[in-house]
């Protein structure tokens, strides 16, 4: 098997590899066509037909199924729960492949925007989302706008308002829970939490009681405002939870307004026209609620910035060592603990050895690979609480909680081997070998003690190895 063979192996499934997941698919649909047709009003369409949704949302996660065998399945989804419930074959193909229609046209308008958009993760994505859905529920109101009209005696007008609310409505609270679903793996739940019930893990949950509680408020006060009264909560949520919690507990509110309202659990003002009010508070639900996502998806691109910046803050780029200041804090921190407890700390001072002659001779790229292929050395003989971080060109620090002389010599002692052992490719296709010079000290921890003291007493031992013949460790206390 040559390379261009493996890679491209490695990159697109096969067309064996994929049965399963078409399989998936069509299974799905079936299921998910099944519970809309089984919990439709007898002698009209369904309102709450979560399938064309959730092959949309299925088709922009997983675009190697997106193909003809897997929009296929989907069709035999559809059929197969509409002939399994008693429908007509002339009907059936006509109301499948307006619901087909319905998730092609979302899938290849989602195909324009990018994959953070697609995950709702620029403060315009739900913006996107809303034109995608209006569009795919046009396009599925004039492929079945008239099916509609055969089926119950209806205009075509009435046919095509009816599909584009349904799919508009359906669309827009059930995808942003399967576009932002981070994975089974992500999803983890540490019940019970592992500092028990603590305050903070109970003002989590504020947020969540305040939904249940401002949805309770609305159903014992009544009237069309309490449509509006979870807003700020929900909003709270968008504050405090992931993307995807949001879009779940609005998915989860939305189903309980849709659901609550045409079974009078809200009691809203009787209206003149019940079709059109329950279609203008249909949409009035599913619209409201991208308010709250809108908040969550501004959010969570301003948690992964921030989370981005403070990495750029801490970590040195070239090398992931810590950067000069977050070692000195963390260092500080580390020490204001033995302090209390009276224990042993230690550090290193390593430099690497006629560093200027190899940029000298070599270039400063080499250089670059040499710091690079320095760090795991180091880092890799380290313990967990040790922190390594660099001071500045080429000078790197460790700093070594509980640990005595004799222990930190022999990790340096360790890690010069190792940098020794270590070769770095030349361009000319020869390797590189370098050395480095390291300065021990190691004290007990009291308050006269202090990083800046205990780096300067480590970089008169690294004076000394520099003076003794480089290559190797020097220690002073
Ligand atoms: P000694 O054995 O005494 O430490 O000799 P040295 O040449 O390593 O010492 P000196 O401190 O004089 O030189 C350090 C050199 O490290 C100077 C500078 O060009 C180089 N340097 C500093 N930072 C970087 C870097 O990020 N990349 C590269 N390639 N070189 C760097
Ligand atoms: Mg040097
Ligand atoms: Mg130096």
């Amino acid at each position: 098997m040559s390379v261009t063979e493996a890679k491209s192996r490695l990159a697109a499934p096969n067309a064996a590899q994929r049965i399963p997941g078409i399989l998936i698919v069509g299974g799905v649909i079936f299921a998910a066509a099944l519970f809309g047709i089984l919990t439709r009003p007898v002698g009209f369409l369904a309102s709450f037909w979560p399938a064309n949704a959730i092959l949309l949302g299925m088709m922009v996660r997983n675009p190697r199924y997106a193909g003809p065998a897997g929009w296929a399945a989907a069709f035999v989804g559809y059929v197969a729960a509409d002939f399994l419930t008693g429908g007509g074959w002339y009907v059936t193909a006509w109301l499948t492949a307006a619901n087909m229609v319905s998730a092609i046209t979302g899938y290849m308008l989602f195909r324009l925007v990018s994959e953070n958009d697609r995950k709702l993760q620029h403060p315009v994505s739900v913006l996107y989302l809303f034109g995608i859905c209006c569009m795919a529920a046009v396009a599925a109101a004039f492929a079945g706008g008239g099916a509609v009209g055969l089926l119950f005696d209806r205009t075509f007008a009435v046919g095509f308002k009816l599909w584009f609310v349904t799919e508009l409505v359906n669309t827009l609270v059930i995808l942003p829970a399967i576009l932002t679903f981070p994975g089974v793996r992500s999803l983890s739940v540490r019940w019970p939490p592992s500092d028990g019930l603590s305050l903070e893990t109970m003002l989590r949950g504020a947020p969540c009681l305040a939904l249940i509680l401002s949805v309770a408020g609305g159903v014992l006060i009544g009237g069309p405002g309490a449509l509006a009264f979870p807003i700020p909560a929900l909003l709270w949520c968008a504050l405090t939870y992931s993307l995807f919690t949001t879009s779940v507990m609005t998915l989860l509110l939305c189903i309980w307004l849709l659901i609550s309202i045409p079974a009078g659990l809200v009691d809203l003002a009787a209206p003149a026209d019940p079709i059109r009010s329950l279609d203008s508070i249909r949409l009035g639900i599913a619209l409201m609620a991208l308010g709250p996502l809108t908040v969550a998806s501004i959010n969570t691109g301003r948690r992964e910035l921030i989370a981005r910046l403070q990495h750029i803050a801490n970590y040195d780029a070239l090398t992931g060592a810590l950067s000069r200041g977050a070692f000195f804090e963390r260092g500080q921190a580390r020490l204001d603990e033995l302090i209390q407890g009276h224990g042993n700390i230690a550090v290193l001072m390593i430099d690497l050895d006629h560093f200027k002659r190899v940029n000298d001779e070599y270039g400063h790229g080499v250089g670059d690979a040499a710091l690079k292929a320095f760090f795991p050395q180091a880092s890799k003989h380290l313990r967990a609480a040790d922190l390594i971080g660099r001071l500045g060109g080429e000078e790197f620090a460790v700093l070594m909680p509980l640990a005595d002389m004799i222990e930190a010599t022999a990790l340096a002692e360790r890690i010069r081997l190792a940098v020794e052992a270590t070769e770095v490719a030349l361009p000319s296709g020869e390797a590189l070998k370098f050395t480095v010079s390291i300065g021990v000290s190691a004290h007990k921890a009291d308050a006269s003690t202090s990083i800046d003291a205990m780096l300067a007493a480590a970089d008169q031992a690294l004076y000394e190895a520099k003076a003794g013949g480089r290559n190797q460790v020097r220690v002073r206390s």
